[in-house]
Formats: structure tokens, sequence, C-alpha cells
């Protein structure tokens, strides 16, 4: 099998300027619209601002008759995202940005470029696909799920311009970028293996094109991303319906064998279950939807304690709507339960 190439961004945790030709006081209130109407915060500073965002920090200041927009990334995830945000608010603003230091083109950091190894029918309704790169560990780690990005048949993948800023060839619109959840990262000959289940719904575009995939096709992972490991805590309620399944498995193998709780998990036949392992104090119920069952036919199994206790709930988008309410109303409290959407109907 051929090694799959991953050439790396050359960014890292070193401070990277760039710059805007105008004056700080005619740039700042634009700068200002397009970072809050993204839902984030600009501090004011001496001689400038800055907005603090969990990856890093990008600090405004003047320089002479320009502004320079600094980015201090805490990593290289770090520096991707904050490349790409500044390129998106300088988009919004209307203005020109001057990396004072221009990259070779190169790969986003987030992106890996993965060999299929496998790729089965593991039941009715789910397709199991193991890839591998040397790069993959960062998977096992932080956010549990990551974006599988489809583009046109031949067309290149996401590559890095001299800004680093990540580029979809086509356009982003011409992209299919769902998020699917790590189960499981392995050692394998070749590297980490990194192991995703996909759920066979009628309508969509990722189970028939994984279920083409061969031994040896390369695919691209971008990641990790969205929620990590629940917080720990003494009782777990787990709801989920058939495409929060993968993350249900990953969260048990790796939660504290002392943990109790209730896990429900809604798949459309009894064909459709799987082997789930975890702690001998969290019970597993399954549903189908062969019985006219839905994750909401869930709620009413956990048993929740007073307190030390978490909940996650994932499913259809109305489904999360209705399940938060439902969770809020037994009286658990933020950061107690995560009521998510992993898909819309
Ligand atoms: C954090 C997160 C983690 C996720 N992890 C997984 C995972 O590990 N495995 C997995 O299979 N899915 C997972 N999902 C759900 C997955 O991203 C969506 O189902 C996605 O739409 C699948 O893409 P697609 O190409 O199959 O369908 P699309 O082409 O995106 O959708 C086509 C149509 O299918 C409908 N549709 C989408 N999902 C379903 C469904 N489940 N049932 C019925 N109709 C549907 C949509 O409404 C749309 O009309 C996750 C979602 C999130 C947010």
């Amino acid at each position: 099998m051929p090694p799959p190439s991953s050439p790396e961004t050359p960014t890292g945790p070193a401070a990277i300027a760039a710059h805007v030709g105008r004056p700080l006081d005619v740039v700042l209130p634009g700068f200002r619209t397009a970072v809050e109407g993204m839902g984030m915060k600009v501090v004011d500073a001496e001689g400038g601002a800055s907005v603090t965002l969990s990856r890093g920090q990008i600090l405004v200041s003047a320089d002479g008759a320009s502004t320079q927009l600094q980015l201090l990334p805490k990593d290289r995830m770090g520096a991707q995202v904050l490349r790409d945000l500044l390129d998106t608010l300088t988009s919004r603003m209307g203005v020109t940005l001057t990396w004072d230091d221009p990259l070779p083109k190169g790969r986003p950091a987030n992106l890996s470029l993965a060999r299929v190894v496998s790729s089965e029918r593991i039941s009715p309704s789910f397709q199991r696909i193991a890839v591998t790169a040397p790069d993959l560990a960062r998977f096992g780690e932080g956010g549990l799920h990551f974006t599988l990005p489809q583009g046109a048949e031949g067309q290149d993948w996401p590559f890095t311009d001299e800004g680093g800023v990540t580029r979809w060839p086509g356009g982003a619109e011409a992209w299919h970028r769902p998020v699917f959840t790590t189960r499981e990262i392995t050692e394998g000959p070749d590297g980490p293996v990194l192991t995703f289940d996909v759920f066979w719904h009628d309508t969509g575009r990722t189970p028939g094109w994984v279920a083409s995939l061969v031994a040896g096709d390369e695919i691209a992972l971008m990641g990790p991303s969205g929620s990590a490991m629940p917080k720990p805590s003494a009782y777990l309620g787990l709801i989920a319906d058939e495409t929060a399944v993968p993350v249900v498995a990953r969260i048990l193998a790796q939660a504290d064998p002392a943990v109790t709780g209730q896990t429900v998990l809604v798949v459309p036949s009894p064909e459709d279950r799987q082997e789930i392992a975890g702690p001998s104090g969290v019970q597993v119920t399954w549903l189908y939807r062969s019985e006219g069952k839905s994750p909401l036919d869930g709620l009413p199994l956990l048993v929740l304690p007073d307190s030390d206790r978490y909940v996650l709930f994932a499913a259809e988008k109305s489904e999360a709507a209705a399940a938060k309410e439902a969770l809020t109303e037994r009286g658990l409290i933020r950061g107690e339960f995560l009521a998510a959407s992993y898909w819309s109907a």
C-alpha cells in the first residue's frame, strides 16, 4: 500500500502577522462589526483591540498608515483556525489582507489524507470504514468528530494558499461536508487506524460513496472537531439515534469503569444491534424503529440521581429540541446535559 501524501502547512505557535493598507481608525469599526456578526467579542486595548478564542488570539493595532493584524495561536491547529477566521473576517469587511510572510501552497493543518483499509457492511443499516495515515493519532484526542469532505469526481483536496488559508477547489459551496465520529483509533502496520461508522439512510450521499471505497483509496478527514468526552461524573445517561451510536460507543469505551447509568440506542431493527463495550454499571437498552420507537422514548428510561450526573441526547434536530425541554423540566442545568442535533429532517 503506498504511503498517503499529507504535506504539512509550516504553521506553528509563533505569532503570524498580516496587514491591511488602511489606518486603524478606518479598519477597526468594520473589524468589530465582522467579529460581532460571527458571535464573538472585540475587547478594546490601548492602541488597538483583541479577540480571544479557545485556539488563540487576534490583536489589531496601528502600524503607521496601515493596520497590523497579529495572530497568536496556541498550536498548529489554532494557527489554521485563526488564519481561516481572519480571512473570513477581512473578506466580510471588504478589505485586502496582505500576509507578512507568504507560505508555499500546502494542506490545512486539520486535514489528513488517509488510505482506506476496509469498508464493510456490518449490519443492514451500518457501514464501517477503517482508514490509515501516519497523522491520524490526533483524532483520538479532543473533539470526538471530524468532517468528511466530498468534492466532485477527480477534484483535488482542499489546500492552503500563501496566507496558509484553507481553499476549496471549485469553491466551498461545491463540497459536501458532513460530520462523522471517530469510533476508535488503533495501531496498524502503516500507522494509526481510524474507524468510523456510517448509517445507511435512504437519501444520504455519504453511504453509497463510502460503500464504493476499496482498500488503498484516498480520502480526506478534517478535524478533530466538535464536543470532547463528557465531563467525568458518577452517572451517565446516553440516548442516541443511529447517527450517534458511534459517539455513544466511543464514550462508553473510554468511560471510567465505576460509572453507572443508562444508555438507550435506537436503530431500525434488532439486526442492527452491535457489541457495545463499557462500564458494567451502565445498562444498555436497544429500541427499534420497526416497533415504532424514537429516541424520545428513551427519556423516561433515565433514572437520574440528584447530582454528579451527565446526560447526552443526540438525534434529529426537532427531537434534540424536545429532549432539551424535557431534560430541563427534570431539573438538569447547563453543564449537566447536552441535547445535540446530529441531522435535520
Ligand atoms: C457531531 C456529529 C457527529 C455525527 N456522527 C455521525 C456518525 O458517526 N455516523 C453517522 O452515520 N452520522 C453521523 N452524524 C450525522 C451525519 O452528519 C448526517 O446524517 C449527515 O447528513 C450525513 O450525510 P449524508 O451525506 O449521508 O446525507 P446528506 O446528503 O447530508 O443528507 C441528505 C438528506 O438526508 C437526510 N438525512 C440526513 N441524516 C439522516 C438520517 N440519519 N436519517 C434520515 N435522513 C437523514 C437529510 O435531511 C437530507 O435531506 C453526525 C452528525 C454530527 C453533527
